[in-house]
């Protein structure tokens, strides 16, 4: 359950119970997917709460609404205050964040005329995806950047991961693998991809995919243990019976692949380097020092 009758979430101008919240069935948020979210974790951290990249998780926000020429006219700062009120009011520390900008009744096409802001939040209880996933490269690709902002976090384009990941459930798999339009290795359904071979981690380039804020940490963690990462476009067949493998992303986190396509991974997950950069992001996230282990430096 994401809520019960003492719930409380911030809507529209006010703190007020999700369980009494209304939206209007006439909105173009409904009818079309033309509203643009953010998912976010919150962690317990000396003793109380932190949000994790807040700042970075506002900024996209803010900049899917403009992209979507949406009127929306939170600041960053207004929207992180918002959202530690909010989980203040709940009691929650180690919580997942699900701020959305809806927009009013309109049946036309054209741009938004009002938003309104929601800011809901649960408390994280048992993750999100499945441990070590077998995963299958869907027959669905993602949406074409010609056609949409694919850097934008957009409610309509979770249609396209739906039916992927209804797909990959469907056929006894755990989750999807969705190629570009170029037919290159794109991302997951929600979730960000990498893998490993010979010492070097992959990820493809952006340009086609949401670039995650969790791609960019684990970005950020390879530098700091001078791990090579490289930003590039490949094939399934280059990232098949790789090293190790990864998903990561806010609810993710990071993820081990077991198989793609049912050809295994080739190293023990605790021997990868996703294993390595998997305890660093627990780490991250938790403000703890990582202490890298001698026999991978
Ligand atoms: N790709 C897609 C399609 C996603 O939905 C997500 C989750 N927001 C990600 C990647 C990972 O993004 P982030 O690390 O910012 O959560």
């Amino acid at each position: 359950m994401y809520y019960n009758e003492n719930t409380i979430i911030y809507f529209n101008g006010q703190f007020v119970k999700a369980a009494e919240a209304k939206t209007d069935l006439y909105s173009q948020s409904l009818h079309y997917g033309y509203a643009v979210f953010e998912g976010i974790r919150s962690y317990p951290v000396g003793g109380g709460t932190k949000i994790f990249k807040a700042k970075e998780h506002y900024d996209r926000l803010r900049h899917s609404a403009q992209l979507m020429k949406m009127p929306f006219h939170y600041s960053t700062e207004q929207l992180m205050e918002l959202s530690y009120e909010v989980l203040r009011k709940n009691n929650f520390t180690d919580a997942y964040l699900r701020p959305i900008v809806l927009c009013s009744a309109n049946m036309s096409l054209s741009k938004g005329k009002e938003s309104y802001l929601a800011i809901e939040a649960w408390e994280w209880t048992n993750g999100y995806l499945a441990n070590k996933m077998r995963i299958m490269t869907s027959s669905y690709r993602r949406p074409n950047p010609a056609g949409f902002h694919i850097e934008a976090k957009v409610s309509g384009h979770y249609v396209n991961s739906i039916l992927a990941c209804q797909e990959a459930k469907d056929n006894g798999f755990d989750e999807a693998l969705l190629l570009d339009n170029n037919g290159f290795v794109a991302e997951g359904p929600g979730a960000n991809v990498f893998y490993e071979k010979d010492g070097v981690v992959f990820t493809p380039a952006k340009g086609n995919i949401l670039p995650g804020i969790t791609r960019a940490t684990v970005i950020e963690i390879c530098n700091e243990l001078n791990i090579p990462v490289r930003e590039t476009f490949f094939t399934v067949e280059e990232m098949q019976g790789a090293d190790s493998g990864f998903y990561c992303g806010t609810a993710a986190e990071v993820v081990e692949l077991a198989s793609l396509d049912n050809v295994a991974f080739k190293l023990n997950w605790e021997d990868s380097l996703g294993a390595v950069i998997q305890k660093a992001y627990k780490c991250k996230v938790l403000e703890k020092e990582f202490q890298l282990q001698k026999e991978v430096a």
